[in-house]
C-alpha cells in the first residue's frame, strides 16, 4: 500500500518512493535555542515524529538528522535585528555559549517526555561554520553573490523558481520581505549568506572567513548540514509552516543554485498551534506555554499533550485549551486502562493482520492520527481475543509512542503516596489550598501524578 504525504512542492498526496529505498533522509530544521520551547514548536516536533515512526512502520529507515541553531537566527526573519542568541545572552547575564547549551539541554529532556525518538544525528550550526563557509563560496563562483556593508548577499533574480515552494507571485514575496529595510538588497527577497560583525563591537560567536569576521545567515546551516549528513539521500524537509515563505525558500535556493541539483525531493510542513481567539503561539508573545507549565498548570503529564496532538491532523491548526488537554489526558488513562485489563487477562500473542491494515491505511493517508485512533478504538471493542488486541495495539504503539507496554503496572499506590493522597484530600475539604497544592508537588516529585477531576482526586503513576 502506498504511503501517501502530502507534499508543498506541488500542492498534493503524492506516493511517498525513498531515492535510495530501504533507506530514506529525513531533515527536521531544529529548534533556536535561546528560550524554552513551547509547546507550539513541540507540536511541530510530534508531527515530525509520527512521520519518522509512521516511515518505520512502513519498513523503511530513517536517517534522521536535526540541527540546533544556536548561532544567526535574527529576531526578524530577514537578516535585520539583533541575533537571537546573543539577545538571550544579554537577557540572561550569561554568554550566547551558555544560552545555547542550556536551551538545546531542555529541549531535548521536552521531546524525550514526549517520546519524540532523538534523530539518527544532532548537529549544530556552530559545529558546521567550514561547511558553510564553502557552499557560500560555491553560490560566489557561480555568480550568486553580492556584497553589502553589512554582509555577503545571495541574489534571489538569479535563481528562477524562487517562489516555486511557496507557490506566491514574487511581488507577495518582495512585499512580505520589504517590512525590514536594508537599501543595499538588490531585491527585497535577498538574504544574508555571511553577515559582518558590526565594527567596534565584539560578538560573543564570530568566525574569520575569507570576506571578514561575521557569522553565517540563518538559512544557510540547513543547507550545508542536510547535504553534508544525508548525502544524496535527500528525501523529506520538515518544519513548520512558518518556514515556507522564506526560510525553506532561501534553503532551495541557495543550495540548488551551488549544487545545480534537486533538494529534497518532499517538503512537508505542520500547521500551527493556536490559543482560542486564533492567536498563533510565539516565543514573542506572552501566550506562550512550556511543556512544563502546561503539565502542572493542568495537573496533566507531558504525555498527555503528545495525545492532545493525534486528535488534530497536523495540516490543520491545533487549538490549545485547558478542556482540551484535559480530556486527552483522560482519554490517554482510558487507553491505558483498556491496555492494562486486556494484560490482567492475557499475555501479547499474533497481530490482526486485519487491523494492521486497517491502522496502515490510516497512517499512510498522509498520517491521519485521528482516523488511526478511530481504528485503535474499533480494534479494542472487537471480537478479537485479548491476546490478539494486546499484540496489535502493541504494533500501533510503534507509531503512537504512547508507551502502551508499561500500563500493566499494577493500580495499588505503595503506603507513601497513599498517605499523601489522603492528606489532600483532607487538605481539600477543609479548603486549605496551599497545603494541597504542596501535597500535590510532593505526590508529583516522587513520580505520580495528580488529577482532580469532577468525579475526584485521581493518582496514578504516568
Ligand atoms: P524555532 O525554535 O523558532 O526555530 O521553531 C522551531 C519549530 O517550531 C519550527 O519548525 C517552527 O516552524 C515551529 N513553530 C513555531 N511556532 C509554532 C506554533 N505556534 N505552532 C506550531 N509550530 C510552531
Ligand atoms: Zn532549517
Amino acid at each position: 500500500m502506498d504511503l501517501l504525504l502530502y507534499n508543498t512542492l506541488t500542492r498534493r498526496k503524492e506516493p511517498f518512493r525513498a531515492s535510495h529505498p530501504p533507506r530514506v533522509g529525513l531533515y527536521t530544521c531544529g529548534p533556536t535555542v535561546y528560550n524554552y520551547a513551547h509547546i507550539g514548536n513541540l507540536r511541530t516536533y510530534i508531527f515530525s515524529d509520527v512521520l519518522k515512526r509512521v516511515l518505520a512502520f512502513n519498513g523503511l529507515e530513517v536517517r534522521h538528522v536535526m540541527n540546533i541553531t544556536d548561532v544567526g537566527h535574527l529576531t526578524g526573519d530577514r537578516d535585520m535585528g539583533e541575533d537571537k542568541l546573543e539577545q538571550g545572552a544579554q537577557r540572561e547575564g550569561k554568554s550566547a555559549w551558555e544560552i545555547a547549551e542550556y536551551y538545546t539541554a531542555a529541549f531535548k529532556r521536552d521531546i524525550a517526555r514526549l517520546n519524540v525518538l532523538e534523530p539518527t544525528i544532532w548537529c549544530k550550526a556552530t559545529d558546521t561554520i567550514p561547511e558553510q563557509i564553502s557552499l557560500i563560496q560555491a553560490l560566489e563562483r557561480k555568480g550568486y553573490t553580492y556584497r553589502t556593508r553589512d554582509g555577503i548577499y545571495f541574489d534571489t533574480a538569479r535563481f528562477e523558481g524562487y517562489t516555486k515552494l511557496s507557490h506566491q507571485n514574487l511581488e507577495a514575496l518582495q512585499e512580505g520581505a520589504r517590512v525590514e529595510k536594508n537599501p543595499e538588497k538588490r531585491n527585497a527577497t535577498d538574504f544574508a549568506l555571511w553577515k559582518f560583525s558590526p565594527s567596534g563591537a565584539q560578538r560573543q560567536m564570530e568566525w574569520d572567513s575569507p570576506w571578514g569576521m561575521g557569522f553565517p545567515g540563518w538559512h544557510i546551516e540547513c543547507s550545508a548540514m542536510s547535504m553534508k549528513y544525508l548525502g544524496d539521500m535527500l528525501d523529506i524537509h520538515c518544519g513548520g509552516t512558518d518556514h515556507i515563505d522564506v526560510h525553506h525558500t532561501n534553503e532551495i535556493a541557495q543550495s540548488e543554485a551551488a549544487t545545480g541539483k534537486k533538494f529534497f525531493n518532499f517538503w512537508m510542513h505542520g500547521a500551527f498551534l493556536i490559543i482560542a481567539g486564533g492567536k498563533k503561539m510565539a516565543k514573542s508573545e506572552d501566550n506562550f506555554l512550556t511543556l512544563d507549565a502546561t503539565a502542572t498548570r493542568n495537573g496533566v503529564e507531558p504525555l498527555a499533550f503528545r495525545f492532545a496532538a493525534f486528535q488534530t491532523h497536523y495540516r490543520k491548526p491545533m487549538e490549545y485549551s485547558e478542556s482540551a488537554i484535559a480530556a486527552a489526558q483522560n482519554g490517554l488513562q482510558h487507553l491505558r486502562n483498556q491496555v492494562r485489563a486486556l494484560l490482567d487477562t492475557a499475555a501479547p500473542g499474533d497481530i490482526d493482520n486485519g487491523y494492521q491494515e486497517k491502522f496502515r491505511q490510516a497512517v499512510n493517508n498522509d498520517l491521519n492520527m485521528p482516523q488511526a485512533l478511530a481504528v485503535v478504538q474499533e480494534m479494542l471493542k472487537s471480537e478479537l481475543p485479548p491476546e490478539t488486541k494486546l499484540a496489535t495495539m502493541f504494533d500501533f504503539d510503534r507509531v503512537l509512542g504512547l508507551d502502551l507496554e508499561k500500563a500493566g503496572g499494577s493500580e495499588t499506590l505503595p503506603d507513601e503516596i497513599q498517605s499523601l493522597a489522603d492528606a489532600r484530600q483532607r487538605a481539600r475539604q477543609e479548603k486549605q489550598w496551599a497545603l494541597s497544592d504542596e501535597l500535590r508537588d510532593r505526590i508529583q516529585e516522587r513520580g505520580y501524578l495528580v488529577q482532580d477531576t469532577p468525579q475526584g482526586m485521581k493518582v496514578f503513576k504516568p
